[in-house]
């Protein structure tokens, strides 16, 4: 039986876009259903602008500290409408680009939401209507949405996706969350000049990420004058006349801000795709249940990138696109590897890691472990004044001489830990780390000189 499509990809986000460029270069005829934004949440209010936000965040800092070098400069204004607006038209350029990728490598693009109607037909609702399309495989590729805990007046509350189109920035920020958004967007408003607590409910911020690591960048973000409060949670926010919020913390206090943001984690964008009706299963959390091959528990529908709760980066999401069309069409019969997966968080200063935390590798590796680390000031805060210090560590399973971890605070450490990824993703020792020349003076060569392991 002849279909409307060979694949039929919904959502057109990192993942998506990705699947369905591939495999139209391949001749593969291919639908693509997006019913918000070409690029998806990396590209209109994820990845994109938010380094563009970090990028503007900087500035200021980069004033204070040229004192010391003897350039004077004043930060006399910052115009938030200006930035956000710049922002808008660069990702409005960046939509122009998906929808002409798209176009030139011949995927249709079906402006509309999609449902499942079964396994091979997809219902797109759009202006015109609702159209029902045929396809051998769909692909679910719809990423994700924030979510806010129901508390009283969290209507009130802004995500990230508001974030990025606020009408006025606030003098005063009360920022939700402990991962990444939270810690990222903490630094963006601080950095612009808003007075900004970090407020998570647990012992340290960044759950997840190497424990020093973690004690280490919140010193550091502390110290940017970020009021960072652990154990610490909103138990309702009351909005006053003249627009001013009252957080009420469970622990009795109250803070007052312009704007509170919740960044407390995003749920599996599956609204309405209808997938229980169709049998395809999920878990507890919403994530769609896919296999080492993408294939959902109905064998024509696969799904990949955030829905599927993998990590929610979009180079995972890449991937998994560019190996769901090597599995479908070029014979690859290999899964998709997910070790050594690098990633930084865009705080000040950066924090980057690739392999195993130190806690990861005790558990692995007990004491066959070496820990190699290095605490130290940036040489440009030596004249600038600046407190601000770097960390770097690196984890070395002894009896083989592996490096199967490497952690960064510090200026860059994001550019800086993706090269170093390329070499324990390609299995070197510290051997070759030790016999590495570093290039001099860099913060980065500090990962070629450590010799003596912490005792
Ligand atoms: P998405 O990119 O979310 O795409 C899903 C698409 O599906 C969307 O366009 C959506 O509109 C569409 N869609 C949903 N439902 C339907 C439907 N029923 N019908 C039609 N279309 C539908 N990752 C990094 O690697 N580095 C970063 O620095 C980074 N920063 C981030 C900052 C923020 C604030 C956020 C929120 C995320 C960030 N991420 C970052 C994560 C990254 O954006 C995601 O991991 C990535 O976008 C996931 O890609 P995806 O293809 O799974 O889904
Ligand atoms: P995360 O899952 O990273 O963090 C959510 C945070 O919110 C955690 O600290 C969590 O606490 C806290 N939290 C969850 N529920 C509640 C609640 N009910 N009340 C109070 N606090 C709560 O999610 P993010 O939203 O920060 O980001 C989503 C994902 O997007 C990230 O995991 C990452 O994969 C991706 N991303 C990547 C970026 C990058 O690569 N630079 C940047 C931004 C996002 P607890 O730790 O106690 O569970």
């Amino acid at each position: 039986m002849s279909r409307d499509y060979e694949l039929l990809v919904i959502g057109a986000g990192s993942g998506g876009v990705r699947a369905s460029r591939m495999a139209a270069a391949k001749g593969v005829k291919v639908a693509v259903v997006e019913n918000r934004y070409l690029g998806g949440t990396c590209v209109n209010v994820g990845c994109v602008p938010k380094k563009l936000f970090v990028y503007a965040s900087e500035y200021s800092e980069k004033f204070k500290e040229a004192k010391g070098f003897g350039v004077e400069g004043q930060l006399n204004n910052f115009d938030w409408p200006t930035l956000r607006d710049n922002k808008t038209a660069e990702i409005g350029r960046l939509n122009g680009i998906y929808n002409n990728l798209l176009d030139n490598s011949g995927v249709e693009i079906l402006n509309g939401t999609a449902s499942l109607k079964d396994a091979n037909t997809v219902i797109v609702s759009g202006e015109s209507g609702d159209k029902e399309y045929t396809a051998d495989k769909i692909v679910i590729a719809t990423g994700g949405w924030p979510f806010k805990p129901e508390i009283p007046g969290a209507e009130h509350a802004i995500t990230s996706n508001e974030a990025f189109y606020l009408e006025a920035f606030p003098e005063r920020v009360v920022v939700v969350g402990g991962g990444y958004i939270a810690v990222e967007f903490a630094g963006i408003f601080n950095g612009l000049g808003s007075d900004t607590t970090l407020m998570y409910r647990g012992e340290q911020v960044l759950r997840g990420f190497d424990e020093g690591v973690r004690q280490f960048a919140a010193e550091q973000i502390a110290a940017k004058g970020i009021d960072i409060r652990t154990n610490s949670d909103i138990a309702s926010i009351e909005k006053q006349v003249d627009g001013t919020l009252v957080c009420q913390l469970k622990s009795g206090e109250a803070i007052e801000a312009d704007a509170v943001m919740y960044a407390t984690g995003r749920r599996p964008m599956t609204d309405g795709l209808n997938l229980e009706q169709v049998g395809i299963k999920v878990r507890d959390n919403g994530t769609i249940i896919a296999d080492d091959f993408f294939q959902t528990s109905v064998p024509s529908v696969y799904a990949l990138g955030d829905v599927i709760g993998t990590p929610a980066l979009t180079p995972v999401a890449l991937a998994q696109g560019m190996k769901l069309v090597a599995n479908f069409y070029d014979g690859d019969t290999t899964p998709m590897d997910y070790s050594n997966i690098p990633t930084a968080v865009f705080c000040q200063p950066n924090i980057a890691t690739v392999g195993l935390t130190e806690e990861e590798a005790v558990k692995e590796f007990g004491d066959d472990l070496s820990v190699f680390e290095s605490s130290f000031k940036p040489m440009k805060h030596t004249i600038s004044g600046m407190p601000e210090r770097s960390m770097m560590k690196l984890l070395v399973q002894t009896s083989t001489d592996k490096v199967i971890g490497a952690h960064m605070v510090g200026p860059d450490a994001g550019e800086i830990v993706q090269g170093l990824a390329v070499a324990i993703k390609a299995g070197a020792t510290k051997a070759v780390f030790d016999s590495t020349i570093g290039i001099h003076p860099t913060a980065a060569e500090e990962f070629v000189t450590m010799r003596t392991p912490r005792g």
